[in-house]
């Protein structure tokens, strides 16, 4: 399965240009981080995959296995099945955890229910309101409301931001095991570039607004480690060493 992403231009009503030729693919299972300074149009990229917005020029395509069963002309592309998670964990407060979880998977059934909640370190959880929930719970079962569809794409927005460094670190370790039991095709946006070297495999990095892919970086770690692990700080320094501006969005060589 694979992703492309073909967008010429996406402007908004009151003109503004937010994205301008921006291309690339994602393999299937693939964990790309998207990284950018604030208002390079990251979020508006992610709403326009998820089909928020339709309003763009350009293609997205998501093409599904082919089979020799499946393969069928005159079957419309269907879209992925669709994970998305936010900077904040938006679970609906008036309903417990297990009402915010079978909300997206009505066929979830009690066994499966306290399995997931175990695996995410919430045993016992499920009668509990997200206002009875610390923060860090409350992300985890936004993560788990997530995992739940069995999602073919997962787009998350910079889901770990604020929260304090020990509790982001903990759901990026989750969020890695997950992702490796399952495989879906994640887009990460960040913009921590220690972040994107600890957890994904490939970083695209954009341009200021209007967004376009100014570099992309494969990332050589094996496995999920801390944002302070000396690889990812070497990789850190060696990136910003390369090219200085990269994280305001320029790609440029250092000056002679
Ligand atoms: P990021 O997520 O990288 O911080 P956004 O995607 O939120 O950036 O915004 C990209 C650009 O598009 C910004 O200049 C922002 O002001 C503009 N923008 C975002 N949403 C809208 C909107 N609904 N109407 C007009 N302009 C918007």
């Amino acid at each position: 399965m694979m992703l492309n992403i073909n967008l010429r231009a996406k402007r908004f009503d009151n003109g503004c240009l937010a994205i301008k030729d921006l291309q690339f693919s994602a393999r299937a299972g693939e964990f790309i981080a998207i990284v950018g300074p604030s208002g390079a149009g990251k979020s508006t990229l992610l709403n326009l995959i998820a089909g928020l917005d339709a309003a763009f020029e350009g293609d997205i395509e998501w093409q599904p296995p082919v089979t020799s069963t499946a393969a069928n002309p005159n079957k419309p592309p269907q879209a992925p099945r669709l994970g998305y998670l936010f900077q904040e964990s938006r679970l609906m407060p008036w309903l417990t955890v297990r009402q915010n979880l079978t909300l997206v998977c009505p066929t979830l059934g009690e066994a499966a229910l306290a399995q997931w909640l175990d695996k995410v370190g919430l045993s016992g959880s499920a009668h509990l309101f997200p206002g009875q929930l610390s923060g860090g719970m409350q992300r985890r079962v936004a993560l788990l409301r997530a995992f739940i569809v069995e999602p073919e794409l997962l787009l998350m927005d910079e889901p770990f931001q604020s929260l304090d460094a020990p509790t982001a670190q903990q759901l990026r370790g989750l969020l890695f095991e997950l992702w490796s039991q399952r495989q879906p095709t994640v887009l990460f946006v960040t913009h921590d570039l220690r972040e994107a070297l600890s957890l994904a495999q490939r970083i695209l990095f954009l341009s200021p607004s209007p967004a376009r892919i100014v570099s992309e970086h494969k990332v050589s770690r094996r496995g999920l480690c801390s944002t302070d692990d000396p690889q990812v700080n070497a990789d850190y320094a060696a990136l910003l060493n390369q090219y200085p501006q990269l994280l305001q969005g320029l790609h440029s060589p250092p000056k002679l």
